[in-house]
Order: structure tokens, then sequence, then C-alpha cells
């Protein structure tokens, strides 16, 4: 067995995979799934789920399946199946011929089913939805045995199959296990396996009437693909006995089911159903607005690969429920970009400087270091002319002793260009400074001055004669709160109002135009950034990717 370092981190999964292949319990065989239901976007939480079973699968050289849990028709569509897919390639994982869909299993599981009311482990039960809630019981209380409980054999066999030839409405029965209403797990007190559902499903068509629930469905597959290690999230603990009682009860091959704690991750929502409703409500744009879980959304905020991945090594497998921080997926966003990003100029909110010293109609062009410690990602040359742009906010007219940037009569450098003094501020009619009038130094070309004098400032710029015009997209996180909907509260009411800024008429340098959507760049001394795919030649558009340090760290601490 050949243990490739893939994913090193030890975890106890790990510990249950190396006894088994020891014991030989499994013939030395691992092999995982993801079983997405295609009833939506991948999130942050199914990445963790997907590192883990392709992690262990590609540590151990043994095989994880893709397989869609698609056994709810009501819910699911195509669209999310393929858009399951992308994501999961996109994530750097290859399921090979490993793709499997539960529906493909439906003749089986319904054989499955009839074997089990041959044994006399399942019966077709008759009482409606709410009766059946209150023969239930309480975790105090047991359950009451449904009427229908002792019907025969001959009758459960008839009964089901008239199910299956849709000879009854919506409801009018289902198929139950026959296990222990007294059981204090509730989940053994006969628990649906079949309704009746009248739907079009997005593989099956029209083919069937009836469908598995999912613990009817979800442990038969497994075993169908001969699944060792079937890994889930923790609450799906208390349905591990309904999960070994019917594969012993079918005398089918046995996985092992084990669960793991969950990602919840502050400032978002993970559960389906509410990104269903930010995104129907239209509270975002979609599945992959820049500000949502999804991992599509990151991917258009430009978030790599590579920094989801490695957030999910960093964070762990572990046995209790915790709620991770988004400054650790931040910082391992930053982390991965300021390796890879190239630099480049761009000011979000220009305020223009007119150098009067400087020959009217002259262009230089200062060669720029793509990445300040990596010479092997080359430079590029930025035109510098008389009249530039700087940000607003790289200028105080009355500025406190700290400020170390631009304000009457002080100098700073301009990034790879020369040291500029403010001689003159001009104001617009309502006293809004409009443009500053500034003398450059020649002699302090490159950045240094030759009498040794010192700026404490250096401050990025773009030439405006050069600069092209550009929307930035500013994003932060989409709720106020780190637990939102927590406590009672609805969780549309912590919606962050500022997760979303737009500047337009921002200013980058020329060469942004060339770059792709998704593809990296370091705004230097503002952040990470991307193209958005709606951005076109004439009308560029950037996303912030995430800023250069942790803006809120301080607010929570204050
Ligand atoms: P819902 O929000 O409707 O419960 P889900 O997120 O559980 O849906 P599934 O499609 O059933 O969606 O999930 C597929 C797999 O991803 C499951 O094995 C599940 O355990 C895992 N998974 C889902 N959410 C998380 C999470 N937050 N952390 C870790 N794993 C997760
Ligand atoms: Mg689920």
């Amino acid at each position: 067995m050949s243990t490739p370092e893939v994913s090193p981190a030890v975890n106890f999964i790990r510990h249950i995979i190396d006894q088994d292949l020891e014991t030989a319990k499994y013939e030395g065989r691992v092999v995982t799934r993801f079983p997405p239901e295609p009833n939506g976007y991948l999130h942050i939480g199914h990445a963790k789920s997907i590192c883990l079973n392709f992690g262990l699968a590609a540590a151990y050289g043994g095989a994880c399946h893709l397989r869609f849990d698609d056994t709810n028709p009501i819910k699911e569509e195509d669209e999310y199946v393929e858009a399951i897919k992308a994501d999961v390639r996109w994530l750097g994982f290859d399921w090979g011929a490993n793709l499997f869909y539960a529906s493909d299993y439906f003749e089986k599981l319904y054989q499955y089913a009839v074997a089990l009311i041959n044994k006399g482990k399942a019966y077709v039960c008759s009482l409606s939805a709410e009766e059946i809630r209150e023969h239930r019981g309480t975790l105090t209380e047991p359950g009451k045995d449904s009427p229908y409980r002792n019907r025969s054999v001959e009758e459960n066999l008839a009964l089901f199959e008239k199910m299956r030839r849709g000879e009854f409405a919506d409801g009018a029965h289902v198929l139950r296990a026959k296990i222990d209403m007294a059981s204090p797990n509730l989940n053994l007190r006969d628990p649906v396996m079949y309704r009746i559902l009248t739907a079009h499903h997005h593989r099956t068509g029209d083919k069937w009437c009836i469908y598995p629930m999912y613990d009817f469905a979800h442990g038969q597959s497994d075993s169908i693909e001969r699944i060792t290690h079937s890994i889930c999230t923790l609450e799906f603990e208390d349905h591990r006995p309904l999960y070994d009682w019917f594969i012993r009860e079918l005398g089918i091959y046995a996985p092992q089911q084990i669960e793991f704690a969950r990602l919840n991750l502050t400032y978002t929502v993970m559960s389906k159903r509410k990104l269903l409703e930010l995104v129907g409500e239209k509270h975002v744009s979609g599945w992959d607005d820049p500000r949502m879980p999804t991992l599509t959304g990151m991917r258009r905020r430009g978030y790599s690969p590579a920094a989801i991945r490695n957030f999910c090594e960093r964070i762990g497998v572990g046995k209790s429920d915790s709620l991770i921080d988004m400054s650790v997926l931040e910082d391992c966003v930053r982390e991965d970009l300021n390796e890879v990003a190239p630099r480049a100029l761009a000011v979000l909110q220009p305020l223009k400087v007119v150098i009067e010293n400087y020959p009217e109609g002259q262009v230089e062009y200062f060669e720029a270091a793509n990445h300040p410690q990596k010479p092997e990602m080359g430079s590029r040359q930025v035109p510098f002319s008389r009249e530039i742009y700087i940000e607003r906010d790289d200028f105080m007219e009355d500025p406190p002793k700290k400020f170390f940037r631009l304000a009457p009569g002080r100098e700073v450098r301009l990034r790879f260009a020369y040291f500029v003094r403010c001689d003159e501020v001009v104001k617009d009619a309502n006293g809004e400074v409009v443009e500053l009038r500034c003398s450059y130094d020649p002699e302090t070309r490159g950045g240094s001055a030759p009498d040794g004098r010192k700026v404490k400032g250096t401050i990025h710029w773009v030439s405006a004669a050069h600069a092209l015009p550009a929307e930035v997209r500013l994003y932060d996180r989409l709720f106020t709160v780190p637990n939102p909907g927590s406590k009672q509260s609805d969780y549309r009411e912590q919606l962050n109002p500022e997760s979303l800024v737009k500047l337009s008429g921002c200013r980058v340098e020329p060469g942004l135009a060339e770059a792709a959507v998704g593809e990296p760049r370091q705004f230097e001394r503002l952040g990470y950034f991307c193209a958005d795919r709606d951005s076109a030649p004439e009308a560029l558009v950037f996303n912030r990717t995430v800023t250069l340090r942790d803006s809120w760290a301080k607010q929570e601490q204050g």
C-alpha cells in the first residue's frame, strides 16, 4: 500500500483508515465519495468535504467517486449537476471514470425495498404525514405503532407495486422500515423509505413516481459502489444505526460511515436554503456574486483553488463543531496572491496633479518590477507625464503629524519616478480640492535625492493621458455579524449594506487592459484585484479580491 503525501495533515479519519488497512478490513482498498445533491451550487463547506475525500483517496492510492445524490426530483436540476462538476474540477480534483448518480440505482433500490418487505422488515403505511408525525413520539416518550404495521407481506407487495405503477395520489401511502417505535433513537422509529411523488426527474424523467428517501438511498448507494469509508458531517451520527440496519438486513456489502465536523465560517451563511433565498430574493446578483460563499462566487472574486485547498488543509478535520473566522480564509487568499499576483498601479479615487516644471508634451517610461521579490516575473514600462492622478486619500490639506503623504509644502516620492512637492491647492466653488499644482526634482529620478534628503512617503500614481478609466467593485463581508441568523434573528436583516461599493471613474495603468478575466493583480498599496467577467476593452471592470491587510481585526477589538 503506497501513501504518497498528497494530504500530509494527519486527522482522526486517517487513523481509522490506517487501522482498516492493517486489519485488511477492505482488502487494502480505500474508496471514498463526494455525494452532492444537485439542488444548488457548491460552497466553501463542500470544498472541505471535497478536499478531504479526494485528498484521502489520493493519499492512499485509492479512488474518490463523484456521486450525485439525486433522489429528490423537486429541487434538482441539470444546471446544478454541470455547475458542480465544473467546480470540483476547478478546485483541482478529478473523479476519472467514477461519476455516479443515485438515480441510476432506482431499480436496484426498489428491489432492495421488495426484499425487505419479503423479510417482514418493511410495510406500506397509509397514515398521513401529519399522523405519522403524531405517532412518532418524542425524545422522552416512545412512539405508537401504525395501525398498518402488521399488514401481510402479500398485501405490502401488492400495495408497493401499485405505488410504483402510479395508482395512488401523492401522500396516500409510504413505505416504512419496520424497526422499533420505542427506540430511543428517533431515526429508528419506522422511518419512511419511499414516498409517492408525481414529479419529473432531471434524469429519469417520468419513469418513477415513487422516490427513495435520503436514508434509504444513501447507504445502499455507498454499498453498490463498494465505498470503504463513507464520510459525512456530524448531524448524520444519529443516522448511522439506520445506515447499518438497512445494510445488515439486506445482507449486502457494508461500508463504514464516519462523521466529521462541518465547516462553519463567520460573516456568511452556508445552508443551501439560505443561499437560494439570497439569490431568489436578489440580495446578491446570482450564485456567482463575488460576495457569496460559493466556489463559483469565490472564483469570480479572484480566490484561487490553491488558496481554498490550503485553507481546507489549515482548518483540519475534527469531531467537534466550530466556527472558523473568515480572516483565516482571507489570510490564505492573501498569502497565495502575494506570491503569484503581478503588481500594477491603479488609482481608485483620482485627484489630478499637475507637475508644473515638467516639460509639456514629454513622456518618460519607468521600468516597474512586476514583483518586488521576484525578478523572474519581469518588469514593464509605465508612462509618466506632466499630469498624473494620485489617490485622493494620499493628500491632506491640513494633515496630522504622522501623515507622511502629500500636503501643502510637503514632498513625497512617486513610486518608480521622482520626488514631488505640493506648491498649490486648487479648489472649486464649493471649497472641494480639485487639483494640486506640484513641482518635481529631476535629480531624484529613480527615487532618491543626490543631496541625501529623505521623504517619508511613497505614493502610487498613473499618468493622466495614458491611464484607462475603469470601474472597481469593492467587496466586503456579506453580513455585519459573525453568526448571521443565530439567536432567532433573521439573517436577512443582518446583511451588510456596504458589502458592495462600486467606484466608477477609477484610473488604471494602460497594461491592465490586457489582464484576462480572473487573472490576479496586486494594485500597489490597495489590495488584490482581478478583471470581472463584466469587463470589456472599452469599459474595464475590476473586482477587489481582498485587501492587503485585515481591516476587520481592529474593529472587532474595538
Ligand atoms: P443542505 O444545506 O441543504 O443541508 P448540504 O450542504 O448538506 O445541503 P449536500 O449536497 O448534501 O449539501 O452536501 C454534499 C456533501 O458535502 C455532504 O457529504 C456533506 O456532508 C458535505 N458538506 C456540506 N456542507 C458542508 C460543510 N459546511 N462542511 C463540510 N462538509 C459539508
Ligand atoms: Mg445535505
